[in-house]
């Protein structure tokens, strides 16, 4: 097991953690205002403000804010009407939010496989899974297996980079299925010169205190519709027709961001250029270190694609060196070193045992290999240093 410094109190002086958040921007001053204006909860400026900026910086009509980046899926995916026994086509390999969000519409999800290149949903086989597993009949798709009704495609662009959406938005168009993109992990990177997020017909966001920025906790909903937009923007503050007599014709939720986790995001949304920088910058220094050493392979970026590099990954593959993935892990913790590997694919999941999985087979051979090195925007380069060296010795079976 990695070691497991939450559990045991302070880390020690020289720990490298995976991924934390840097908070050296206007943090403070815009905490402190919501503090002295008293506006802390879920009306106040920052919301807007929060959304109206992220807005502008990928060039969406509409953001509109939530609790959580969970919230935001399961908002999005009501907007858009997806209901129970429908079908979605997820990513296998990603993290388990935007599966259970099809769960808690009713629907169901057909789980995807990964690209050997790109890591990410693959684009051959969603078309192949549309044009030969299904039917298309009186206007709407059918799967001939489970005979549901598919009505979205729910891309996840993991670990920075985006998925080659062109030809999912293609089929999509041809057989009227939404595209939701989920870009909790992505903000920022861009698909053909298009930033994430504005590729579908609606994507989400996530503020965790993992993600690119953070808010605390917070997500957004995007969207070119105004419809859309509007339908979020109702569910997610519990559907309310007359605010003065509280009348409400439909079931919403309590996905409200509060002004101070907006204060928050907007402080570091003000820094997203710096920090995309600082990633890309930590992923060249581990790309030229790590490059001509055959026991890993490095994470891609397509020529299509400007990758933001989330959280630097690379496969450790277990014909060429001495040790697997997993030992990898427990001897950089040896080292004081945090890293981990990706998420057990999702049609391997016992939450979502009855869910059917397409032909997905990469998805597990990538989560075999797959590490994740430190990769917090304020890494120190003399730390990742220390990491490749860590990498090296441990995979070339030195004593390090
Ligand atoms: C983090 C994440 C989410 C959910 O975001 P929360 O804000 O933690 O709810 C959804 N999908 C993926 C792929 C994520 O990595």
């Amino acid at each position: 097991m990695p070691m497991n410094y939450e559990l045991r109190g302070l880390p020690p002086d020289d720990f490298i953690p995976l991924s934390v958040p840097v908070l050296c921007g206007n943090e403070w001053n815009y905490i402190r205002e919501c503090l002295d204006t008293g506006w802390v909860s879920s009306a106040g400026p920052f919301v807007q403000r929060f959304e109206d900026e992220l807005a502008s910086v990928l060039g969406a009509r509409y953001a509109v804010a939530t609790t959580t980046g969970t919230a935001a899926l399961h908002v999005a995916l009501r907007a858009i009407g997806v209901g129970p026994d429908d079908e979605v086509l997820v990513s296998a390999l990603t993290f388990i939010a935007p599966a259970n969000a099809v769960r808690y519409v009713g629907a169901w999800p057909v789980f995807m496989d990964a690209d050997p290149y790109t890591w990410q949903m693959d684009p051959a086989k969603v078309v192949e899974f549309v044009e030969r597993a299904c039917v298309w009949a009186n206007g709407q798709l059918h799967n001939r297996e489970s005979h549901r009704r598919v009505r979205a495609i729910l891309p996840v662009h993991i670990l920075g980079h985006p998925v080659d959406l062109d030809p999912i938005l293609e089929v999509a168009q041809k057989y009227d299925l939404f595209v939701v993109e989920d870009a909790t992990e992505s903000l920022g990177s861009r698909y053909k010169d298009r930033s994430v997020g504005l590729l579908g017909h609606i994507a989400c966001f996530s503020f965790n205190g993992n993600k690119l920025i953070t808010s605390g906790g917070g997500g957004m909903v995007v969207t070119q519709s105004e419809e859309m937009a509007r339908k979020v923007r109702y569910l997610s503050t519990q559907a309310k027709d007359d605010p003065v007599e509280y009348i409400h014709r439909e079931i919403g939720y309590n996905y409200r961001l509060t002004n101070l986790q907006a204060s928050l995001g907007l402080a570091q949304l003000e820094r997203l250029q710096q920090f995309v920088s600082a990633k890309r910058r930590i992923a060249r220094l581990y790309q030229e270190s790590l490059s001509g050493v055959v026991e890993v392979t490095p994470m891609n970026e397509a020529s299509w694609a400007r990758s933001t590099y989330w959280l630097y990954t690379v496969l450790v593959d277990p014909d060429r060196c001495v040790i697997n993935s997993r030992s990898l892990i427990r001897k950089l913790a040896e080292s004081r070193i945090q890293s981990r590997p990706l998420w057990q694919p999702l049609h391997r999941s016992p939450a979502h045992c009855e869910a059917q999985a397409y032909h997905v087979e990469v998805a597990d051979q990538l989560y075999r290999d797959a590490v994740s090195l430190p990769s917090s925007v304020n890494l120190q380069e003399k730390d990742l240093c220390r990491v490749v060296s860590s990498v090296l010795n441990a995979v070339q079976g030195l004593r390090g």
